[in-house]
Parts: C-alpha cells; structure tokens; sequence
C-alpha cells in the first residue's frame, strides 16, 4: 500500500525467514515506485569495507542497485533530499539507529520501504527489527516453504555449525523450515523466554 496523501512519509517493513522473497518484494515495490517517476535511492548494509555501490540480488536473480552503507546514520547523511522513496535491505544488520533513521525520514514525508530478517537461526529476534516492527505503519510478514515438510516457513534453519551469529552464505548454509521442523542449534539465551514455551518439550513435538 502507498501513502495515502502525496508526500506523507511512511514507514513499512517486510520481514519473514530467508527465502521468503523480502528482496524480490522490496524490488518489485521499487520498480513500481520508478515506473511511477518517483525518485528512489537504495540501501544496504556494508558487510565488509571494500565496496560503497552493489546490488540487492534475490535468490531467483532479480536485482536493482544500491549503495553500500556502514552506519544506519549514514542513510540520512548521504540521501539526496530530492528522493521519495528510500529502499533498505538486510536492515537486521544495522545498528540500533536505524528506527530513529527511519522514522527521520518518514517525518520529511518519504516513504521508507525496509527488508529484514526478523529472527536469527535461532528464532531470536534480530537486530534493530524488533523496534522497526513496532513504529512501522505496515508490516508484510511473509513465508518461505519449509525445505522438510512444505509447510509455511517462518524460521531460518541453519545447516552449519557456527559459534558466530552471522554466516555469509545463503544455499547450503541455511534453510527455510516451518517451527515444527526448526531445531535451533545450541543453547538459546535465557533471556529470550519465548524461545521456551509451556508444554514445548520433545515427546510432544514428536507426537503432534
Ligand atoms: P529473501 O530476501 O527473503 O531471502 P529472496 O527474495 O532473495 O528471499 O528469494 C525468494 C526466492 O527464493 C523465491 O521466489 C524462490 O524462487 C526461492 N526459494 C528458494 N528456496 C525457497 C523456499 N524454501 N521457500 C520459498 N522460496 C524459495
Ligand atoms: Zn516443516
């Protein structure tokens, strides 16, 4: 959905797992917003130092070029005041600005169109997603299809094992499963208690 009222900045977030197509949505609504002539800049977050311009590539290789930025303050500092709609992908790895950001550049009247994991491979909430889903006007949270038993997925499996929150890598490395099929490597944090249920033990899950 778009702004009502020309000019009303907004902010929307596309979550879900990987492979749930947030790229290949956040692409095709800024396609949509250049066909309709309005000037659009897109973001993501520099994981290393070596490049400042890239692409936002889906999994099914459909891509639109973006800058590369280390800090979600330099979104603000670097947008050209002329752009209408600001695209954020991978928005889970940047830093705790990134709400304020966002929401700095709906007050001008942008529309602010954010892509990002909202949990990690642990089903722990990512990042500076949480607060995003909060103060957005709208949330798109999709599914993937869980790889074992087809379900709809909402969680990020991944098939490594890794001390490290962060593995680069997409096919392979992890994959979409429903939470019947999830199973979170590791001992989640115990100041996560939803990771923990009532009634969430093994015989149960096996049976149901
Ligand atoms: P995300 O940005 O959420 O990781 P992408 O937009 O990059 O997702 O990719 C979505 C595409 O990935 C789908 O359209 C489909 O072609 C492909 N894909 C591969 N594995 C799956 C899966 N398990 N469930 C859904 N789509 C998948
Ligand atoms: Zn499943």
């Amino acid at each position: 959905m778009n702004p009502t009222r020309p000019g009303a900045g907004w902010i929307e977030v596309i979550t879900g797992p990987m492979f749930s197509g947030k790229s290949e949505e956040l692409i095709r609504l800024l396609r949509r917003a250049a066909i309709a002539r309005q000037r659009v800049e897109v973001f993501k977050p520099a994981l290393d130092d070596r490049y400042s311009e890239g692409d936002i590539v889906s999994h099914s290789q459909w891509r639109v070029p973006c800058r590369l930025v280390e800090r979600a303050e330099e979104i603000r500092t670097r947008l050209d005041p002329r752009t209408e709609v600001v695209g954020i992908d991978e928005a889970q790895f940047f830093d705790d600005a990134l709400p304020a950001v966002c929401g700095h550049l709906a007050n001008l009247g942008k529309r602010v169109i954010v892509a990002g994991l909202d949990m990690d491979y642990r089903g722990v909430p990512f990042g500076p997603l949480p607060v995003l889903l909060a103060v957005a006007e709208e949330v798109h949270k999709i599914h993937a299809i869980c790889t074992s038993c087809g379900a709809p997925a909402a969680y990020t499996q991944r098939l490594i094992e890794s001390d490290e929150r962060v593995v680069v890598g997409a096919s392979g490395v992890y994959e979409a499963r429903c939470r019947r099929c999830h199973e979170p490597e590791g001992a989640p944090p115990a100041s996560e208690p939803w990771l923990f249920p009532p009634g969430d033990d093994s015989d149960q899950k096996e049976e149901g």
